[in-house]
């Protein structure tokens, strides 16, 4: 096959995600410590101005913390920059032991394993227990990196719609019948973000309990955020000791980067042993896991970020839906406003980012359906009423320039 075909056909993809309207453009940002959630945009011809960010997962701000930067700065003065090598050759920091300790403490699990990413976490995780031949139930707005895990290896994967409990027993009694010893899997999220919708918990753990199945829960966007200590939606609705996995990420509300598992001892045993995302990629800095530290810590010994986040979170949809923007029903601290199309998603935060200094990155497909493409606002304990209002104010000025349909 000639290099023309090649070029050829990517010039023809481009044009064709183009013509879509879901060429990705990346907003340029430098962010500021100590004024988050602002941060200087450079726009393309090399100007730059102070903006909101209103999109971020840095969800508490522990990410620009000074507490965060101090920890950061001394762990990198003490041991340099990188880990060196992988974990299993040269690249085990003390710093890595200490963390996963924190971790398992922190769920409540016998040890945990750390990963470079979230998505690598669940990757790997998943990719090595469907080398066990299991039937993998997974609801159906999980995550790209989950579903990414369940195709590797010898699963037979099951999708049930998206919270539907009651599909997920139809297929479980099934399977039990047919097949009682074959190993089961119920995959799920606690914080589904682009819909901001909560996985129903307690309901699932109840159907794994019957059915003899292990659970594994993405509580990416709930660590930090809920539950007394700050573990997530299992502590939150008080069954964090009956979920056998418990997956996270250091890359949200932990404002670092990384990921990691959490569970039974053998588990995660059996995981660092034959996870290929694990075993075959050098580790995560010491500095970024001396942050992680400093984070964990700040989350678990101040409640009072959880509850500023729910103040900030409520604060922002009463006030939209007072301006009559209709945002979809949100049960967390993500506020989703759908506008439907892509092309308009875009010059909507186009708009908002010229006129107002608000920067809110359109959602478009494949991260979500075509024809639901949309704004997902996030509020942080430090939006303040005042940030709350200047963005509902532009948000209200040009959804009536776009002539868009209002809340009824
Ligand atoms: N799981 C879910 C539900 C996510 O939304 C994401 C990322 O947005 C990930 C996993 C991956 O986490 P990370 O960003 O740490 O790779």
């Amino acid at each position: 096959m000639s290099t023309d075909f090649f070029e050829q056909t990517i010039r023809d993809n481009l044009v064709k995600i183009k013509s879509e309207g879901r060429y990705r453009v990346f907003a340029d940002l430098e962010r500021i410590p100590e004024k988050f959630p602002q941060a200087i945009y450079h726009n393309k011809y090399g100007e730059a101005k102070e903006i909101t960010i209103w999109c971020s997962n840095d969800y508490l701000g522990l990410g620009q913390d000074p507490r965060v930067i101090a920890a950061m700065t001394d762990a990198l003065e003490k041991y340099g920059a990188g880990a060196g090598g992988t974990r299993n050759i040269a690249g085990t920091h003390h710093l890595h032991q200490i963390l996963e300790e924190k971790l398992a403490a922190h769920h409540g699990k016998e040890k945990s394993l750390l990963f470079t990413s979230g998505y690598v976490a669940n990757l790997t995780a998943l990719s090595a227990l469907s080398a066990l031949n299991p039937i993998i139930y997974s609801d159906a707005l999980n995550h790209n990196s989950m579903i990414a895990g369940m195709r590797y290896g010898k699963a037979t994967k099951k999708i049930f719609p998206h919270n539907d409990v009651g599909a997920l027993e139809k297929f479980l009694d099934a399977d039990t019948r047919a097949n009682p010893d074959r190993p089961k899997i119920i995959a799920f999220e606690s914080v589904y973000s682009m819909e901001a919708t909560l996985g129903k918990i307690k309901d699932i753990v109840a159907l794994a309990k019957k059915y003899s199945a292990i659970t594994y829960l993405d509580e990416v966007h709930a660590v930090g955020l809920y539950g007394a200590t700050g573990a997530g939606m299992a502590e939150e609705v008080g069954v964090m000791a009956d979920i056998d996995i418990i997956q996270g990420t250091m890359g949200k509300a932990i404002g670092q980067i990384g990921g990691y598992i959490a569970g039974k001892a053998e588990v995660v045993d059996y995981i660092r042993s034959i996870g290929h995302g694990f075993i075959f990629t050098t580790s995560l800095p010491p500095h970024v896991v001396a942050g992680a530290i400093a984070a964990l810590d700040i989350i678990r010994n101040t409640p009072s970020l959880r509850s500023e986040l729910s103040t900030q979170a409520k604060h922002l949809k009463q006030q939209l839906t007072a301006a009559k923007i209709p945002t979809m029903e949100s049960q967390c601290h993500i506020v989703p406003v759908v506008i439907g199309s892509a092309n308009q998603c875009k010059a909507m935060t186009d708009r908002l980012l010229m006129r107002h200094d608000i920067y809110i990155q359109p959602i478009n497909y494949p991260t979500v359906p075509r024809g639901a493409e949309r704004l997902r606002l996030t509020a942080s304990p430090r939006h303040t009423d005042a940030m709350i209002a200047t963005l509902v104010t532009a948000l209200a000025k040009e959804w009536q320039e776009f002539q868009l349909p209002w809340l009824a």
